[in-house]
């Protein structure tokens, strides 16, 4: 069959669009050695300026070792390691959390609209999954030494259905993924979103609505 040069150009486009969308598919590419996060700087940038004075404590981070308390109404508790704990992070692309769960615990439907995550479990066991936007649920158990992906900015959860406590360290491809708690975003939000967007965005009464807001309002 002759070569059509329609098809050419369709292959060229068609290879420059993977091309172009994998070079912005994460954080944007850093352009020097180390960029350490002057995180009191009034600069506003895409990220963090730099600062001058670094020392290997830039680049350090504790915080993981140990599990923290999960005795909240969720059962769980993320603890970040991304630029706003280890400033060295900044222009790089990457960090970390951990999560821990007590039994029944439940880290609630959430996205991250800069990053895909994969977690790895350091104990326990978790029922995981993700929807995607053809709204198929992907889900599945994993145990200590297993991982699971969750692509970028689509919704994920993990719970704790085991009768000991279980904990993972996630990984993400961005320096601050940002985290969209579903039912916090939609019943907690400052100002409040209002009761007659969510009563005919969920098909129930103002008084379900105010329920619910009640259940996320900030303890006095
Ligand atoms: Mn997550």
């Amino acid at each position: 069959m002759a070569y059509s040069g329609g098809a050419g150009m369709f292959m060229f486009l068609a290879i420059a669009i993977v091309v172009f969308t994998s070079s912005v598919s994460a954080d944007p590419d850093m352009l020097q050695d180390i960029c350490v996060a002057d995180l009191t700087s009034a600069v506003k940038v895409n990220g963090y300026p730099c600062k001058s004075n670094v020392t290997a404590e830039d680049f350090f981070f504790a915080g993981l070792a140990k599990p923290e308390a999960t005795n909240n109404s969720a059962g769980s508790l993320v603890t970040l390691a991304n630029v706003q704990k280890i400033p060295g992070l900044n222009t790089l692309g990457v960090s970390l959390a951990r999560i821990d769960y007590a039994p029944e615990g439940l880290n609630p439907p959430h996205t991250h609209p800069r990053a895909t995550e994969v977690v790895f479990v350091l104990e326990g066991e978790l029922d995981v999954g993700f929807i995607t936007t053809a709204n198929v649920l992907i889900s599945k158990s994993i145990k200590k030494g297993e991982i699971f992906v969750f692509p970028r900015g689509l919704v994920h959860f993990q719970k704790n259905n085991g009768k000991t406590a279980a904990s993972v360290i996630a990984a993400f491809n961005s320096q601050l993924p940002g985290t969209q708690s579903i039912a916090a975003t939609l019943f907690a939000a400052t100002p409040p979103v209002p009761d007659n967007v969510l009563t005919k965005a969920f098909q129930v009464g103002t008084k379900e609505i105010d329920k619910i807001k009640s259940r996320f309002a900030p303890k006095k």
